[in-house]
């Protein structure tokens, strides 16, 4: 029954929310670029206070860079505490050449938004955020406890969240961490992404002799440093994909068979 108040409530305000979502991405909040600090911290501004207006304890948290947006509503004891993680800064723009809308003018084509941070990650968020106020305006409270945190540093390398998630543990203690900043699979197929490969890189440089070496005299004794290169370049990865790094699956999980089951599954 509440469910069912929840989506006749979105579906009544679709129009208005989507209005709301396009006014979020006009602004251009790119972190990266100081020269629209202003336009950053206006769209935390207006997170801010939609959170708030909704009824949630909120507020922004200044940071050395950009603020963070922290809001949270503990109106349900004995229930889970579900934190939601979003941002509201967007990448820089440019190329503008192969935009076919301007990036800060969301624009409908074939039923889709199209503008700079539509999907990274405004309208994920939004989709969150907005859920909370079915539930607010239909229920009066929320079925589990619900605590955001939307930064402005997700594309110039966060170092404020983890300084304040470092400094904050027991204000955002959760038993559950949703991260918005990720996508369905396919139009009308939503996913739950529990696991990202990482990143590991490394600069290597193989230093060799510093001049010509008569290939007669020391070809085959001195190594060239190309070809050592190559050798430890190919020595990384295996054909059969497999990483030959010593250790490097020490922590990783293999995957389960129901998983490999649903990856099957998945209209790839
Ligand atoms: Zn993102």
């Amino acid at each position: 029954m509440a469910m069912d108040r929840v989506d006749a409530y979105l579906e009544a305000h679709r129009a208005d929310f989507e209005e709301q979502l396009k006014a979020l991405i006009r602004i251009p909040s790119i972190s990266a670029q100081p020269d629209h600090d202003r336009d950053t911290r206006r769209a935390a501004i207006m997170i801010r206070d939609d959170l708030a207006a909704m009824g949630f304890a909120s507020e922004l948290i200044e940071t050395k860079r950009h603020a963070i947006v922290y809001a949270e509503w503990l109106g349900a004891p004995g229930m889970p505490t579900v934190l939601i993680y979003g941002h509201y800064d967007v990448q820089p723009p440019e190329p503008l050449e192969p935009w076919l809308s301007p990036p800060f003018e969301p624009t409908v084509r074939d039923g889709n938004l199209y503008a700079r941070g539509a999907t990274d990650d405004k309208g994920q968020m939004f989709t969150h955020i907005k859920a909370a106020e079915a539930w607010l305006k239909t229920s009066k409270s929320l079925p589990i406890n619900v605590k955001f945190v939307i930064e402005g540093e997700e594309e110039v390398g966060g170092a404020s969240l983890e300084a304040y998630v470092a400094e904050q543990t027991k204000r955002l203690a959760c038993d559950y961490a949703v991260i918005s900043d990720s996508s369905q699979f396919a139009p009308g197929q939503p996913a739950i992404t529990y696991g990202l490969k990482g990143l590991a890189y490394f600069e290597i440089s193989v230093q060799g002799a510093n001049r010509d070496l008569h290939s007669g005299t020391y070809g085959g004794a001195v190594a060239n440093p190309l070809n050592a290169l190559a050798t430890i370049l190919a020595s990384l990865k295996g054909p059969d994909g497999k990483i030959g790094i010593a250790g490097f699956y020490d922590d990783v999980k293999p995957l389960a068979d129901w998983e490999r089951a649903e990856f099957r599954a998945l209209p790839f």
